[in-house]
């Protein structure tokens, strides 16, 4: 089955046919780096190393651009409020620039921990304002802007296109928007920020055509897409909540500024749930010390989790549907990890059955090739439990299977296998002073010991 994804555009499973052959260009919205990034946004960062593996399994080379965001996102997906780093930076006392490095390092951090391959390209927003101030000027050039004394606009009233994806999806967002009316001389509720202008206090400052100032936060990613991946590409990825708004002003000032089509394949990861709604970095601030739930990936480190576990939770819910998250779901999650980590690769019978292998391969294949539908992906593994099928598969699913399980697999020691036959021989002899002396032996030269009617069997501790 030929690799077939949900293109939020025409709301429609298309198959994938990339600009290049061989190629594929993707663009995900990366993390504004005010504060550590919460389980939520993590989920959608697996949803896009899923894609990302996907595609590389499926054959294609993946150029993968995933931004940095550390200027210019206010306190509302639009542009009321306060720009979230300046926030921090006041909460912390350090300076914006001091917060956005030290949650993009915490950012990287978590991503290793979760085997989320990082992308070829991590542009931040502070370097690109130079390409960003191009696109305004091309943009004003063909009569797509207006200034007034708090910023340079886009003019939405000029894009007949305006909202197509977002109206696609839900006819009310535009006037439900919290950003309307921010400046008593914009002329539409919709049209949104390029460049601020006249903030003295902001800390994060640019001279620029119209003035000092800074961007917008819609305007970073049309620039920063654009310019490593070229103005027409394939796949642009975020949260839904980037549709109605984000995602809406991208498409509108990037399609005016070069006059084609700007992104061909939108896809869209649905939200993780916090006692029933959208875990968001706000809502968690809000609330008291001791009534927050674990919602960093360290705090569930620290909760004795395995990273990894929080992964295999990931990939047991479709990424456009809405995910409870609770501590005993990550505790399934966990005790599912581990059972795959106990595959035995010695009792792998579909291993050595050439046909049926293949049989089970292509199932996999296509399921994960059904718009990544990684829960029954995950459900056909473990009803065969095979251990190679494991393997190749754990290209896609990122579970370090081999590693973990390649401790069971390994080749005795000889003073260890010396043990285990003096053992043998002292238990058939009854001889149970000198048979528990060579456990302890065993169990101190790090192995769990046990007995079977075919005589002792150790395993390694994992450490
Ligand atoms: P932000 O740092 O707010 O720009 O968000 C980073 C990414 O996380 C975006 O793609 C958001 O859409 C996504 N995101 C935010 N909250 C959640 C959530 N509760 N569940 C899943 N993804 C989320
Ligand atoms: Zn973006």
């Amino acid at each position: 089955m030929a690799l077939t994804i949900f293109n939020t555009m025409t709301r429609r499973k298309e198959v994938f046919v990339p600009l290049e052959e061989g190629k594929a260009s993707l663009y995900c919205c990366g993390l504004t780096v005010y504060n550590y990034a919460h389980v939520g946004n993590l989920r959608t960062y697996v949803f896009e190393d899923i894609l990302r593996r996907v595609l590389r399994f499926n054959g294609y080379a993946v150029l993968h651009v995933q931004n940095v965001t550390d200027v210019g996102h206010m306190t509302s997906d639009g542009d009321a409020g306060e720009d979230k780093m300046q926030k921090a930076s006041e909460r912390e006392s350090k300076s914006p620039w001091e917060i956005a490095r030290f949650y993009e390092e915490a950012a990287v951090r978590d991503y290793k921990r979760l085997n989320i391959e990082i992308p070829e390209v991590m542009p931040r927003a502070t370097e690109h304002i130079v390409e960003m101030i191009e696109i305004i000027e091309r943009l004003e050039k063909r009569g797509y802007t207006y200034t007034t004394p708090e910023a340079v606009y886009f003019d939405t009233a000029k894009f007949p296109d305006y909202g197509k994806m977002a109206q696609l999806r839900l006819e009310s967002q535009r006037t439900e928007r919290d950003d309307v009316i921010l400046d008593e001389t914009k002329r539409n509720p919709s049209d949104f920020v390029l460049w601020f202008l006249n903030k003295p206090t902001h800390l994060m400052q640019w001279s620029s055509p119209w003035g000092a100032g800074y961007p917008g936060w819609h305007i970073e990613c049309s620039a920063m897409s654009m310019k490593y991946l070229g103005e027409t590409f394939d796949i642009h990825c975020g949260g839904v909540d980037h549709i109605p708004v984000h995602h809406t002003n991208e498409i509108a000032q990037s399609e005016c500024a070069t006059g084609h089509l700007f992104v061909r394949y939108w896809m869209h990861g649905e939200f993780l749930l916090m006692g029933g709604g959208k875990m968001s970095k706000s809502k968690l601030l809000e609330m008291k010390e001791e009534e927050r739930p674990p919602s960093t990936l360290q705090e569930l480190i620290d909760r004795g989790y395995d990273p990894l576990a929080y992964r295999y939770l990931c990939l047991q819910a479709h990424y456009r549907s809405e995910q409870n998250f609770t501590v005993e779901s990550l505790e399934a999650a966990s005790t599912g990890l581990r059972k795959i980590y106990a595959t035995d690769p010695s009792r792998d019978t579909l291993a050595d059955d050439a046909e049926a292998y293949a049989v089970a391969r292509q199932r996999v294949l296509d399921a994960m090739n059904d718009d990544l539908a990684m829960p029954q992906v995950v459900g056909i593994l473990n009803s065969y439990g095979s251990y190679r099928l494991w393997i190749e598969f754990d290209a896609v699913l990122g579970l370090d299977i081999a590693l973990r399980t390649q401790r069971a697999e390994e080749v005795l020691p000889t003073s260890v296998q010396n043990l285990i036959e003096a053992r043998n021989a002292a238990r058939a002899a009854k001889n149970w002073s000198e048979s528990d002396a060579l456990r302890v032996g065993l169990i101190e030269l790090g192995y769990d010991v046990a007995d079977s009617p075919q005589g002792t069997t150790v395993k390694r501790r994992l450490l």
